[in-house]
């Protein structure tokens, strides 16, 4: 419990994507003792992503090196960062935190801001992962643009396949829409202005088997019919998947609210119902999930962190 190498923080950042790296230069321009426990490469999402086009002050930037720049960015105003797997996050009696990592180590802090993000649902078919950002996608406003005039699929039958499929007809000349089942489970509204759509054709009652392509990209799908049982090929040169996301919110060891898939509810300095615990990033309950809005979340957090402890340090000295 003394021992400073774990104790001697005011704040333990969990997660090393976008939102936990910018937490960690607000921190260490804050002159706050921080330290950032990542359990693999710092980077986050940005080390699967190709090409960004859309995080100001870079017209395209590979995903890779914006990671890079930031950790460096961190680092420069003394970003503390260990490579460590974090299993939990306690709230102890006094108020303060214990976030345990493996082997046994635990960390103690007066706050935490969780930045874990969390991870798109894969359909698991042989040439997802091979043409990952080289064709396959979990984002369309990320990757929409880059499939211009082009033929595309987007898979699901959920809000956010049905509303990203409307969405992506804006660049592609054409969207198969494919659904295992014969009707969609998004809302009323959202199905009525995708049917309406005339670029979008729906292909129902159908499962993809498989990816295919060259090392140029994508350009077939394998399909199965789950009622007649029958096999065809679509030709794509896109295939936008949204069949869940998984918060990384089961972390938190306490009671905490959260909407129905365990996205993290905050206020508006990203608090959450845990007081001193903060959440910024992707697995945040919000419109929507980006590089920017990773940053802006972590920004507040960690200026509201701030806050959190001069307002504790003056109602103990009170
Ligand atoms: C393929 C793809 C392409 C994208 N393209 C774009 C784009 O072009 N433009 C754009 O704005 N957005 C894009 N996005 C979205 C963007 O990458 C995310 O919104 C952003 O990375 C979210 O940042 P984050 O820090 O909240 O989470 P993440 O980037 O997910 O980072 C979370 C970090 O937490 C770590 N972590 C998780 N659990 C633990 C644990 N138990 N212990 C320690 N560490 C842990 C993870 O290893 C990871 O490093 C894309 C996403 C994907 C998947």
């Amino acid at each position: 419990m003394t021992d400073p190498a774990t104790t001697a923080f005011d704040v333990i950042i969990v997660g090393g994507g976008p939102a936990g790296l910018c937490a960690a230069m607000y921190a260490g321009r804050g002159m706050l003792r921080a330290v950032l426990l990542e359990r693999g490469v710092t980077g986050g999402e940005l080390l699967n992503t190709e090409k960004i086009e859309d995080y100001p002050g870079f017209i395209s930037i590979l995903g890779p090196d914006l990671a890079e720049k930031m950790t460096e960015h961190a680092k420069a105003f003394g970003a503390d960062i260990r490579q460590e797997n974090v299993e939990g996050i306690h709230r102890l009696p006094d108020g303060a935190f214990e976030v345990r990592a493996s082997e046994g180590i635990v960390y103690h802090a007066p706050t935490v801001i969780l930045t874990a993000g969390g991870l798109p649902t894969k359909l698991g078919v042989p040439g997802e992962e091979e043409f990952a950002g080289r064709g396959v996608s979990y984002c369309a406003v990320c990757d929409g643009a880059f499939f211009k005039g082009e033929t595309i699929a987007v898979v699901g039958g959920g809000d956010a396949a049905v509303e990203e499929a409307d969405y992506l007809t804006r660049y592609a000349e054409k969207v198969y829409l494919i659904h295992r089942r014969d009707a969609l489970r998004a809302s009323k509204l959202i199905q009525e202005r995708a049917f309406a759509n005339p670029k979008i054709e729906m292909v129902w009652n159908t499962r993809v088997l498989e990816m295919r392509g060259t090392p140029a990209g994508l350009n077939e799908l394998l399909v199965e019919d789950t009622v007649e049982g029958g096999e065809r090929t679509l030709a794509v040169t896109g295939s936008f998947i949204f069949v869940g996301f998984v918060p990384n919110s089961g972390l938190i060891k306490e009671h905490f609210e959260h909407d129905a898939a365990g996205y993290i509810i905050t206020d508006d300095r990203m608090m959450t119902s845990v007081p001193g615990l903060f959440a910024a990033g992707d697995l945040r309950v919000q419109l929507t999930r980006q590089i920017t809005t990773a940053v802006g979340d972590a920004t507040t957090a960690a200026i509201a962190v701030e806050k959190y402890l001069t307002d504790r340090k003056a109602m103990a000295g009170a």
